[in-house]
């Protein structure tokens, strides 16, 4: 069997949000907590994949005790995405083995750019020394839609629109990962709905539209188009109390779709 730990389910800002004083972000209610969207797969050779290095999550991998990894992909560009790279060092300075990070080819030159000293370090140190503690050994796999094997496992990715960017869709056994999208195109639910999935992780924002993440009718209806046995919520904001959207799933009649919660881990083959 393989594992996912849902490390994030928090949109951009974490929840609560700083400075916030609505009644979820005020909630003492452990389930109201979130940090910013991530995950980490386990595999049965142990190997341990990172889905996005988000600002938390030097405090998630603490919290979840992953002391290694094998692997990261990085699903797009954004902030709360990408803006923890700097936590992967002490990976490689244990192992001095780069880890590889996956991503579109648009996400790697995006991220060349951001951190040049990291994904550009030939170029960046090429008339001077690395001094002081190390840079991260993070060495770039710009990947296709399709297929793709990593650590010797089959991995399906998909492109989806979100904003101005795309985002990596992952399929991987019978899990889909599926966060910052503003549409699943017809196609990606189709190969989707024929995978039989056992868990899909979803965006679900917020209740009302939103010009670049799935609300929550619109997951509700990729979620029964895809049918896979459990769905799990995430990316959520603070309009979301852990009890009231439970409620209102149940209210509904929907039975396979709960909200993530941070740290909850699911087994899937
Ligand atoms: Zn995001
Ligand atoms: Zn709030």
């Amino acid at each position: 069997m393989n594992k996912i730990t849902i490390l994030g389910s928090g949109t951009s800002t974490g929840v609560p949000i700083l400075g916030c004083k609505c009644q979820v972000c005020q909630s003492n209610d452990v389930r109201n907590k979130r940090f910013r969207t991530s995950a980490v797969l386990e595999l049965p050779n142990d190997k341990k994949i990172l889905i996005d290095a988000s600002p938390d999550l030097r405090t998630q991998l603490l919290l979840n005790k992953i002391d290694r990894l094998d692997a990261v992909i990085i699903t797009h560009d954004h902030a709360d995405h990408t803006h923890g790279m700097d936590d992967l060092r002490p990976f490689g300075l244990k192992s001095k083995k780069a880890l590889p990070v996956y991503s579109t080819h648009q996400a790697a030159h995006d991220l060349k750019r951001k951190f040049p000293y990291i994904f550009d370090r030939q170029q960046y140190f090429s008339n001077k020394v690395i001094l002081g503690g190390g840079i991260p050994l993070l060495d770039q796999f710009p990947i296709e839609e399709g297929m793709t094997k990593i650590l010797d496992h089959e991995f399906e990715f998909f492109f989806m629109p979100h904003g101005h960017e795309e985002t990596l869709g992952i399929r991987h056994g019978k899990l889909a990962y599926i966060v910052d999208c503003r549409e699943i195109p017809k196609n990606i639910t189709d190969r989707l709905s024929n995978a039989e999935l056992e868990i899909m992780v979803i965006d679900c924002l917020r209740p009302t539209p939103h010009q670049t993440h799935l609300h929550l009718e619109l997951a509700l209806d990729y979620i029964q188009k895809i049918r896979p046995k459990m769905a799990l919520l995430t990316h959520m904001g603070h309009e979301w109390d852990y009890l009231e959207l439970t409620n209102e799933l149940r209210r509904r009649g929907v039975k396979n779709t709960f909200p993530a919660t941070d740290g909850a881990s699911f087994l899937y083959s």
